[in-house]
């Protein structure tokens, strides 16, 4: 597989294969089935797809977790190395910069996403969402894709990069794709390597609760579907709440009764030990 570790190599790459569609997946590595569907997606609508792996300094608000995030570059090579990457139609190539290559000029930008800047991670993590705008609008640029694939994991996510896509009027089209789950229904995530197998467990309940959640839509009123998952992660003392929120999946806002919207979104954050989780089900969308 072709591994690229500065701009200018990658740029030179680009400019020599006769692609019409570029597909970039962006992500900070520890890679697993999870971003795999997204570069398995890519390969199916790209004759060329551009991997980064690259752990972005600003969007981690806390020192800790930056130092803490698994880094394996080895094995993700090797995990890649594995899925028909150098197939001619269907390549893919991986792109591991540096700090200086992604901020050589280190200055820092600001974005304002609305709402979308101001709730639920946005809250709970500040100056996130500059960071991943920043990284994103950089990467954008170097890689000029046709399509960028992101996981709806990362939820709040997905709706910010669409957000800068339309703001800064960019050409490329944004692809969001279904959560990957372990076989008890926990979310992939590269913050799952840090949990022990009783944490592992214990985590699936998560997926359970939100499960819960879904079947009440409707049926109990948003305040009765909040407390009893409220109090159904309080009966599980390795797991601590975050957040839980009920809201349109569009704009991201509270709800307060069914009514509010036709797309409701329930999103969650829990501590297991020191590892953040997020997670997210859509309670209905007609
Ligand atoms: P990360 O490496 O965690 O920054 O993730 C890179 C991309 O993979 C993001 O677009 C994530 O939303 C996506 N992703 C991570 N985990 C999953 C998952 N379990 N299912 C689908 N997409 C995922």
């Amino acid at each position: 597989m072709l591994v690229f570790k500065t701009v200018r190599e990658l740029q030179q790459f680009l400019s020599t294969v006769a692609s019409n569609s570029i597909g970039f997946v962006p992500t900070m590595g520890a890679l697993h089935q999870g971003h795999l569907s997204l570069i398995e997606k890519s390969q199916q609508q790209n004759e060329l797809t551009v991997c980064s792996v690259f752990v972005n300094p600003t969007q981690f608000n806390n020192k800790e977790d930056l130092l803490n995030y698994p880094r394996n570059i080895s094995a993700d090579i090797q995990f890649l190395a594995c899925f028909d990457c150098d197939n001619e139609e269907k390549r893919v190539v991986l792109f591991l910069p540096s700090e200086n290559e992604i901020y050589p000029n280190k200055i820092e930008k600001n974005y304002d996403f609305g709402n979308l800047s101001l709730v639920m991670e946005a809250q709970h993590r500040p100056g996130h969402f500059n960071g991943v705008a920043m990284v994103i609008e950089r990467f954008f640029d170097i890689v000029q894709p046709t399509k960028a694939y992101f996981g709806e994991k990362d939820f709040q996510q997905l709706a910010v990069v669409r957000n800068l896509v339309k703001q800064l009027n960019l050409s490329v089209q944004i692809i969001g794709c279904p959560i990957v789950r372990e076989a008890n229904n926990l979310a992939m995530s590269s913050r799952n390597e840090r949990l022990t197998p009783e944490q592992k467990e214990q985590a699936a309940n998560i997926y359970k609760f939100l499960q819960h959640a879904k079947q009440h839509a409707k049926t109990l009123t948003v305040e009765e579907v909040k407390n009893n998952f409220v109090d159904s992660i309080k009966n599980i003392p390795t797991l601590q709440l975050e957040y839980f929120e009920i809201a349109d999946g569009n704009t991201l806002l509270s709800i307060n009764n069914w009514s509010e919207t036709n797309y409701c979104v329930a999103f969650v954050a829990v501590f297991v030990g020191n590892v953040r989780l997020i997670d997210n089900v859509t309670l209905h969308k007609d």
